[in-house]
């Protein structure tokens, strides 16, 4: 290497962008260095590898240069492979196998197989398989590491595990890539049965069978690798917080965040992310607070990501006010994401003139919206009651921005008619969809019937529905609902019989609530504990004090207006959400708001009790049901009893 040749690599590892690449390239042209195989070379690495953007430019340098030698080669496909046309990766591939006299050599196995990975083509696979071994590179270990992860890739472990028996000593590396060859596919047990047999295993070894068991929803072993593990990183305690709180286990997400802080270590963008959609899903609203609280002191407050779980977090606490703040508060340019999430909050608690001011923001902000981004905001509008709005953002979804309107946007706009009582109008835009209404559609026109009394049509709507879903239990109590509120009481009794005579599924009510950082839940008719027993006991005063105070009587015999499953009549005293709501009474303390999540809708009895204690005891409750937020307050709730 010379002088000059020396000046110019030592200039290209300064470069940070591709203005400074072109400067180093614009010396290299004036000293005739451009041409060099060394300098040119190291140009290509450069833009291929540490810059980003620089791809393009990659490819330029690459076709002025004379004879490419692998070095150059290798380096283009190594880019390609990993940019968004890894197929341009294998072409290049293919270019030096007929153009050049270059041979390959294991760097450009290696790469070229990821491409072959990252585009899920197993035909080059295969192709590629076959050329190692022309090139006797296939028993090489860092060819048949990769070679091992694009047969997985490819959904191929069986493949994969003949490359992986054929090697010729296997490093950790190696086995870390059956591993998640196993992983990948599913398979728990043998990813098992290979580790406890693998020589030695470094970190990365436990964190992928850790991941691999979190995402196959395998807890209880996941759990024990963890405690096994000799040394765990902050990746490890990511694994289980995720894991656990993608498999709807909150408590345990919890519980591992607050061990993660007692032991020491950091939490990071995954763990908390991790455990803020924990806080979202179990309405943990304290919970949040503090977690936001760290985040502000530890500085963590510029990661998108983060700020994003936050948002989503108040957002699905049902407190709108603190999601905008978080909203308005975050730094750089906010994503489609950001602005959903805090569409959703709006549009869940039925503000729909704010959600529409927000997506006009939205849009002058130069964001484009997706079809996620219409269906929120045409619920926001169907649930304040915005028909004619709603109409016209259905309209501009498809004039403006050329979405296609899917089969959610059609049933939003069927809920739109229907809530405002345009049964007619609801009926007719369904026979004119171009696509065929499924149960969805006709059970959101039920829901419409029922609300409004439509005896007639529910009768016709439902029968369409015992076609396309005759199992569902939700559908006969909507029609006994409609009954309901027609006043006719025989019919509602005779739905009921056949209910129970069909023995329809349903679906066991569940119900959180979160008392000093603490998330507990309740089940319908839940067996006897400490805190079940303070929720009963408490449940008995309050209800007494409902029946003395507001004339409360349990609506039991006549009006069968439970929207879903879960009740028995006589069990109507033992909903999860009474009890949710009694125990966060007995233990609350001034100022709190009680915070209920559920996971079926709220049932007529419970909304009225709710509204009672809310206007008795002078509380705030907020309960997050299957559909939508509804603020208690004074004896009315925000939904207007429509839900
Ligand atoms: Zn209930
Ligand atoms: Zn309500």
């Amino acid at each position: 290497m010379n002088a000059a040749e020396q000046l110019c690599a030592a200039l290209l590892t300064r470069c940070k962008t591709l203005q400074n690449v072109k400067e180093v390239h614009a010396y290299a042209c004036k000293t005739g260095l451009d041409i060099d195989p060394f300098v040119a070379g190291k140009l290509i690495l450069h833009c291929c590898v540490l810059i980003s953007d620089a791809l393009e430019y990659a490819r330029r340098l690459f076709r002025h240069t004379p004879n490419p030698d692998v070095f150059m080669y290798n380096a283009l496909i190594r880019g390609l492979a990993e940019s968004d046309s890894p197929q341009s990766s294998i072409l290049t591939y293919v270019e030096m196998r007929r153009k050049s006299t270059a041979s390959p050599d294991s760097f450009s196995f290696a790469f070229v197989l990821k491409a072959a990975a990252n585009s899920r083509d197993l035909g080059a696979g295969f192709q590629l398989h076959s050329q190692a071994l022309t090139f006797g590179l296939d028993a090489h270990l860092f060819v048949g590491t990769t070679m091992i992860s694009t047969y997985a890739e490819c959904g191929r472990v069986d493949c994969a595990t003949k490359v992986f028996d054929e090697m010729f000593e296997p490093n950790v590396v190696a086995w870390n890539a059956m591993l998640t060859a196993f992983l990948r596919c599913g398979d728990v047990k043998d990813a098992e049965r290979m580790f406890r047999l693998m020589p030695c295993k470094n970190l990365t070894s436990w964190n992928v069978m850790l991941a691999g068991c979190m995402k196959s929803g395998e807890l209880e072993l996941a759990r024990k690798l963890f405690v096994d593990m000799p040394v765990k990183d902050d990746v490890s305690w990511s694994s289980m917080i995720v894991g656990f709180a993608h498999n709807g286990c909150f408590d345990e997400a919890f519980g591992f965040f607050r061990e993660l802080q007692r032991v020491g270590i950091r939490p990071n963008e995954v763990s908390l992310t991790g455990v803020l959609s924990a806080c979202a899903q179990a309405g943990a609203f304290e919970f949040g607070k503090i977690l936001h609280a760290y985040i502000q002191k530890s500085g963590l407050l510029w990661i998108v990501t983060v700020n994003n779980a936050l948002l989503d977090t108040y957002s699905k606490c049902g407190n709108v006010a603190m999601a905008r703040l978080v909203f308005d508060g975050m730094p750089g340019k906010k994503s489609i994401v950001t602005w959903t999430s805090m569409m959703a909050g709006l549009a869940m608690q039925g503000y729909g003139k704010e959600a529409i001011q927000l997506f006009d923001e939205m849009e002058r902000s130069g964001i484009r919206p997706d079809g996620i981004t219409f269906i929120l905001l045409l619920y926001a509008c169907s649930h304040a009651g915005l028909t004619e709005e709603g109409c016209r953002y259905f309209f501009k979804m498809k004039e403006i921005y050329g979405i296609e309107p899917a089969i959610e946007h059609y049933g939003c706009l069927v809920d739109l008619y229907g809530r405002a009582g345009q049964l007619q109008d609801a009926c007719e835009f369904i026979t004119k969809m171009p696509v065929s209404p499924n149960a969805i559609i006709w059970r959101t026109l039920l829901g419409a019937c029922s609300m409004h009394g439509h005896v007639q049509l529910a009768k016709q709507v439902k029968e369409r529905l015992s076609e396309l879903d005759p199992d569902n239990s939700s559908d006969h109590v909507l029609l006994s609902n409609t009954y309901a509120v027609a006043g006719k009481w025989k019919d509602v009794a005779a739905v009921r019989r056949s209910m129970s005579h069909q023995r329809l599924k349903k679906t066991p009510g569940w119900s959180m609530v979160e008392v000093d950082k603490i998330v507990y839940s309740f089940f319908a008719g839940q067996k006897q504990n400490k805190i079940t027993e303070e929720a009963y006991e408490k449940l008995e005063e309050i209800m007494l004090k409902l029946a003395i105070e507001g004339g409360y009587v349990p609506e039991v015999g006549n009006v069968l207006h439970d929207v879903e499953e879960e009740e028995k009549e006589d069990a109507l005293f033992k909903h999860s959400e009474k009890l949710a709501v009694a125990f966060g009474m007995s233990r609350w303390c001034k100022g709190r708001i009680i915070r209920i999540v559920k996971n079926l809708r709220i049932c007529r009895d419970c909304h009225v009790v709710m509204k009672l204690i809310s206007k008795i005891y002078g509380l705030e409750i907020v309960v997050r049901d299957r559909s939508r937020f509804h603020s208690f307050k004074g004896g009315s709730c925000s939904c207007r009893d429509y839900w």
